[in-house]
């Protein structure tokens, strides 16, 4: 019941901990890291809030030690997909009629534990298991969560507060109601924060939600589970399965009920996700919402009037961090002939500096990438690059999974535009860059536009207003999150929210109302006063 226009608490981002050497801080979350990797955790399947664990199950293993296991997960057959979709159905009927108060209250009580006393198992639980160093760890799995938690509170309501004019005589107003059925999430192994959102997102809006996790984010996925159900979610309205995603897909994508798909990952999963729901389209009670952030090739431009120092550290933040495993990490750039031998010596210059290994060692700038197969792909592209008479590697080069599945940062210079590594996402610490004369500058930013399929997110430097307004104008298409002067990753949610077009996703952007109006279907209601009783209108005379 509902006795006043609430205003919920204004949403302000979580201030980021430095994790400095000698702070409190850094030392709790080293013993929290030291504790979890030395006891093993058996993550189950959560159906209808129960526990579920089938026997069927696969090792957790951190990249960066993969002898080591840390845990496992159990996997769903299809008899448990099926409880999922029903058990989803049941809860749908009080989760959707319940108070929006109660809703935006658990997922704000979720904020505020992640940031006490969830804080440091959220990041040690994604440093472990996806290879995340400290400072990593706490912009994904610990700030962006309870930012999105706390802004998508916020955005609902500024939603609900849209609401049409009313002619005298008349009220009309606009209900926002949930999606009728439930929403299939699939979400990648790279951003803990993602994960949580693509089901919280939904469920906030009075959403039920099957949510399938990469299997390399079992460890930090059952941390979210905890924290949800600390936080007060009733039992069925988020339930996570676990297992192959071709059957687990299959089985939902049957299901008449299935109203949207909350999806992030690669591009190729994503469309043949679309045309999947498409071809079953006739199954469907309704038009399913499909939402998806895929893939990237993310640039870095530079006109001759930029700061080469500038470039060089947006080239190593935006390429190195986190190992690259960013969607929106840069992995092609342009250079002018003139600044290059300015930008390739501060460039090898801070490389020279990177150290890497565990992230136990919070001086180390890069960790593993993510598995086995990741990392076999990305040696192949190194590989071929040492022997191609178009590429050049500059800097890196190196890699070895005997202990973690290491590669060294690494920096090609391709004589072509259209190199496969100028071309090809491969979501690893390999950036490609194309050297172009000076004067070609206006020819430059049409192979940014037009090299690839994608359009995430890219960044442009120059001191020239009038370069920079003519950079923006030419790549108009080329990003769904574009950065002057600054690096292309790294977005804040209710400061930059984030999504690609082209072959990179439907640009709903994550972290802002956009994305939640997806999870709603409107009604309108309109009622009348004084109802017409004489069917004529005076034009009838
Ligand atoms: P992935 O596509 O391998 O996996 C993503 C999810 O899809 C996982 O849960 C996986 O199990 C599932 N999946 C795989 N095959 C499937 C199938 N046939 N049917 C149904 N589900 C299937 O991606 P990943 O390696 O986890 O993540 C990296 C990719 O995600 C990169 O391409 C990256 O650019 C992209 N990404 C994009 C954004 C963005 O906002 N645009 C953010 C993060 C990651």
């Amino acid at each position: 019941m509902t006795r006043g226009f609430f205003n919920v608490p204004k949403a302000v981002n979580e201030p980021v901990k430095g994790y400095a050497p000698g702070s409190k801080e850094r030392e709790e979350l080293l013993a929290t890291y030291k504790k979890m990797i030395s006891t093993t955790v058996d993550v189950p399947m959560h159906i209808n809030g129960e526990e579920i664990r089938t026997g069927n199950t696969k090792k957790i293993r951190p990249p960066h030690d993969h002898q080591q296991v840390v845990g496992q997960f159990h996997n769903a057959d299809k008899s448990h997909v099926e409880q999922a979709i029903a058990t989803a159905l049941a809860a749908r009927q009080a989760w959707s009629s319940v108070s929006w108060m109660e809703r935006a209250s658990i997922f704000l009580k979720a904020a505020e534990l992640l940031a006490g006393p969830y804080r440091n198992r959220m990041n040690a639980a994604t440093m472990i298991a996806q290879s995340k160093n400290v400072h990593q760890a706490e912009i994904d799995a610990a700030c962006e969560m309870i930012d999105f938690f706390r802004f998508n509170v916020e955005y609902m309501t500024d939603i609900f507060k849209d609401q049409p004019a009313s002619a005298p005589g008349i009220w009309n107003r606009v209900e926002y109601r949930p999606l009728e059925g439930f929403v299939y999430a699939i979400t990648p192994f790279n951003f803990t924060s993602i994960a949580a959102n693509l089901c919280a997102a939904p469920a906030l809006m009075g959403n039920v939600v099957v949510w399938k996790p990469s299997d390399h984010q079992a460890y930090s996925a059952q941390v979210i589970v905890d924290l949800f159900k600390e936080a007060g979610l009733p039992e069925g309205v988020i339930n996570v399965i676990y297992g192959d995603p071709v059957m687990i897909t299959d089985t939902i994508l049957a299901s008449p009920d299935f109203a949207g798909l909350h999806f992030t990952g690669s591009t190729t999963v994503f469309k043949n996700l679309w045309k999947q729901i498409g071809n079953n389209i006739h199954t469907y009670k309704t038009y399913p919402r499909i939402v998806g952030e895929t893939g990237g090739k993310d640039f870095i431009w530079a006109h001759n009037s930029a700061n080469p120092l500038q470039v060089a550290t947006a080239i190593t933040r935006g390429a190195f961090e986190y190992q690259g495993q960013k969607c929106s990490a840069a992995s092609r750039a342009y250079i002018p002939t003139s600044i290059w031998d300015e930008v390739k010596k501060q460039l090898i210059s801070q490389s020279n500096e990177l150290k890497m290994g565990s992230p136990e060692d919070p001086s180390n700038f890069v960790n593993a990438v993510i598995h086995e197969g990741s990392f076999d792909k990305i040696a192949s592209y190194i590989d071929a690059a040492k022997k191609d008479a178009d590429a050049e590697i500059i800097i890196g080069g190196n890699y070895d999974k005997s202990k973690g599945y290491f590669i060294e940062p690494t920096v090609i210079v391709a004589k072509s535009p259209t190199y496969p590594t100028m071309t090809t996402e491969l979501f690893g610490p390999v950036i490609t860059i194309y050297i172009y004369e000076d004067a070609d500058w206006e020819q430059s930013l049409q192979l940014v536009d037009e090299s690839t399929e994608y359009a995430l997110t890219g960044a442009i430097f120059s001191k020239d207003r009038y370069i920079v307004e003519k950079a923006s104008k030419a790549l108009e298409n080329a990003a769904g999150n574009f950065y002057i002067n600054d690096k292309p990753t790294g977005a804040v949610v209710g400061q930059q929210p984030f999504g690609g077009a082209r072959a990179s996703g439907t640009n709903d952007k994550a972290g802002s109302a956009q994305n939640l109006l997806r999870w709603t279907s409107v009604r309108l209601i309109k009622e009348t006063f004084v109802t017409p009783e004489d069917y004529k209108y005076p034009f009838l005379g």
